[in-house]
């Protein structure tokens, strides 16, 4: 089920809590309710607090073990939070945050913690299709990209590579690996572990690139006269730097985002 990124089809879809409510449900239980904790179905539902019981007796909600746990913060703010956070090009402040959806600084605070860690998730599965791949080092807190030939190369600051799957405006799954540095040996590998052969692999203009056609990827280079101009034909993979979680994705494996799984994780 496709999360509107649209902001008019975003308003008119989720205009009520019950609207939402409803999103949850169907997003976590297309053939009807499973108990997350031992896989049981319903034995009863009190409609008045949304609760499903489950054969074991756990009482399950469709926010439970979700980033909105016990949250008491109504479901319509969570919706704009997390449509802001997907949507932003820049990374969204909790300051920004409050004030849009009209909720207190620590409150906002709190659900971009949440939301940020339900981006990432383990999931090993290759992506496919149109893929940005990118490289960027950590510094002073926050991701920038590694443009400049030999930028990052011997410097003992995180790298991280990160590949996202471009579905036209929107973005779709994301894939994340720290890296010891950018060589051709390093991301090939982790092309070759993440993205599907046959897919079109997009990236800069980085020599270490130039290998991906020899293993069997569609390679397409993207340059310009600056990096800023070429981060703009790169859109997905640089969202995906500044709304990241910074220490998961310089700490995890392989982690994966979409927008309907911010919820869910
Ligand atoms: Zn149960």
């Amino acid at each position: 089920m496709n999360f509107p990124l649209n902001i008019l089809e975003f308003q008119r879809r989720f205009s009520t809590e019950n609207a939402c409510w409803n999103y949850l449900r169907r997003v976590r239980w297309p053939k009807g309710f499973i108990c997350p904790y031992d896989n049981t179905q319903s034995v009863g539902f009190t409609r008045t607090r949304g609760v499903w019981q489950c054969q074991k007796g756990h009482q399950i909600s469709v926010t439970t073990d979700t980033v909105m746990h016990a949250s008491h913060i109504a479901l319509q703010k969570w919706f704009w939070a997390a449509y802001l956070v997907s949507t932003q090009k820049t990374g969204l402040s909790a300051w920004n945050l409050a004030k849009q959806i009209g909720v207190h600084y620590e409150t906002a605070y709190m659900m971009l913690q949440r939301l940020r860690a339900g981006m990432v998730c383990p999931e090993r599965q290759k992506i496919f299709g149109v893929v940005e791949l990118d490289e960027a080092f950590v510094s002073a807190g926050r991701m920038r990209t590694a443009k400049r030939p030999g930028r990052g190369r011997g410097t003992r600051k995180p790298i991280v590579v990160c590949a996202v799957q471009s579905k036209g405006r929107t973005a779709g799954q994301i894939r994340i690996r720290r890296i010891q540095s950018t060589t051709a040996e390093n991301l090939e590998r982790f092309a070759c572990d993440y993205i599907a052969k046959s897919s079109t692999i997009v990236t800069d203009g980085l020599p270490s690139y130039s290998g991906l056609s020899r293993l069997g990827f569609r390679h397409v280079v993207r340059r310009g006269p600056s990096s800023v101009e070429i981060a703009k034909k790169l859109p997905h993979v640089h969202r995906a730097f500044s709304n990241l979680n910074l220490p998961s994705a310089t700490t995890t494996e392989a982690t994966c985002f979409e927008p309907s799984r911010s919820f869910l994780g």
